[in-house]
């Protein structure tokens, strides 16, 4: 059989509006293909459209009468993703247009005129990643591998393996193996290999940069690794949903996350389009930073007045956000400081608080990210550095179920008694 030509694999490949991968320090251009880092200056490489590029006509590529009018879920912006026209009809998770729940027990609590919650527990596999990893088994069907994979703190993990599973890939996953007992969980049960490593996620990743330079896993997709520039897009549709969901508006000030950053750099992205495309009006917005105390490389920097980021060893029970080492921490300290927005840490006991909070207030149960940037909303506010009249989002990525051993300590039955009323009256009785 003879092998195909560079020309015939381009031509096979579908990435609907994508056109190239360019590097976001040197803007060098690549063909789209499984690589991540630019061979002129080691800058992460980002996926560029039709409509960004110097030539591209002044149509828009999208109405927002035709976003409306899609499917439910993160394909309605497909048009402005690097998928295939026709991906909805393929197998895959379907994730997003998740609630932005209007919360105004909880603004009222804190002292605020306008807050909504971007809750993304609603997904598929209760976390954020089944965005990110929708974009990537696009890229891997694409590239045609078999196999997809990933280092995860967590989430990442069962995300691949349940999309994998509908995709009928294989999988096989990599964790630090003292993960909480619900995320090892998830991530096997969808089958695929699962394999705990010991250490933590920064040399978990620094394994699985060792595998792709290997036969052992050179044939396959990474989603977070040889799929980053494709799987990054990903969160470019919470930006998209938020500004939607709020009325075609992008909010005043919103409160992000932060492990490798990624996720806070493409919503900053994903904002930044809507306006160039004409989707929605042109106005300021400030970024906000949320990092758990016990592993905060990313705000140390930020109130040191550094714009690089010393690594650290985590030691936090927001273990979803435990990156010691983040790839786009000067990306996230950029657009913070360029905003106007901030980077803050929350110790674990705020985040314990702020989960309960949230779920006091309402009825919304987070895993300890949420708790991170509730946490970090009350610290920012308490500090001056939210404007309380300002209409502000906070994101809670991941579900409560999933860390449950963060609350389950003082969350317990008020009273266990027989089934009688006298049983019942003295146990009020001693407890009011
Ligand atoms: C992965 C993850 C994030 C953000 O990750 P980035 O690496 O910064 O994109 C946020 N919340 C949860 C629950 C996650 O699992
Ligand atoms: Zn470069």
């Amino acid at each position: 059989m003879a092998l195909a030509t560079a020309a015939e694999i381009t031509n096979a490949l579908d990435f609907g509006p994508a056109v190239a991968l360019s590097c976001r320090e040197c803007g060098t251009r690549y063909d789209l293909g499984p690589k991540f880092a630019c061979i002129e200056c080691f800058g992460p490489l980002e996926v560029a459209y039709t409509w960004n590029t110097p030539d591209a006509a002044d149509v828009p590529p999208v109405t927002r009468e035709q976003i409306e009018s899609g499917p439910t879920n993160i394909w309605r912006y497909r048009a402005l993703l690097p998928v295939p026209a026709d991906v909805t009809g393929k197998p895959n998770l379907a994730p997003g247009w998740t609630k932005l729940v209007k919360a105004d027990n909880l603004a009222r609590e804190l002292g605020l005129r306008s807050l909504h919650v971007k809750d993304d527990s609603g997904n598929p596999t209760h976390s954020f990643k089944d965005r990110v990893v929708a974009i990537a088994l696009e890229a891997a069907r694409n590239f045609g591998f078999h196999t997809l994979s990933c280092s995860s703190t967590g989430n990442l993990a069962g995300a691949v393996t349940a999309a994998a599973a509908r995709a009928g890939l294989d999988a096989c996953v990599f964790i630090p193996s003292n993960l909480e007992e619900a995320k090892i969980v998830m991530a096997s049960v969808y089958g695929g290999r699962l394999v705990g490593i010991e250490g933590t996620y920064d040399e978990v990743n620094r394994f699985c940069s060792e595998l792709i330079g290997d036969p052992l896993g050179d044939k396959w997709g990474f989603v977070n690794v040889n799929l980053r520039p494709y799987y990054a897009e990903g969160s470019k549709t919470l930006a998209y949903e938020i500004a939607e969901q709020l009325g075609w508006r992008i909010p005043d000030q919103i409160i992000i996350p932060v492990a490798s950053g990624s996720q806070l750099t493409k919503i900053d992205k994903g904002f930044k389009e809507l306006i160039k495309l004409g989707l929605v009006d042109d106005k300021p917005y400030k970024i906000f930073g949320a990092q758990a105390a016990g592993c905060s490389p990313v705000s140390t920097a930020y109130k040191a007045g550094r714009d690089t980021v010393q690594p650290v060893k985590p030691d936090t029970i927001a273990k979803s956000l435990a990156i010691g080492n983040p790839a786009d921490g000067p990306y996230v300290l950029d657009i913070a400081r360029r905003t106007g927005g901030a980077v803050e840490d929350v110790t674990d006991a705020e985040v314990v608080d702020s989960i309960r909070l949230l779920a006091r207030t309402e009825g919304i149960f987070a895993e300890t990210a949420g708790g991170v940037t509730v946490g970090v909303l009350r610290k920012l506010l308490a500090g001056g550095l939210l404007d309380p009249d300002a209409e502000t989002v906070v994101l809670n990525t991941g579900d409560g179920l999933k860390t449950l051993d963060a609350v389950s300590a003082e969350a317990r039955p008020t009273a266990v008694i027989r089934p009688s009323l006298d049983a019942f009256r003295t146990a009020v009785a001693d407890n009011s």
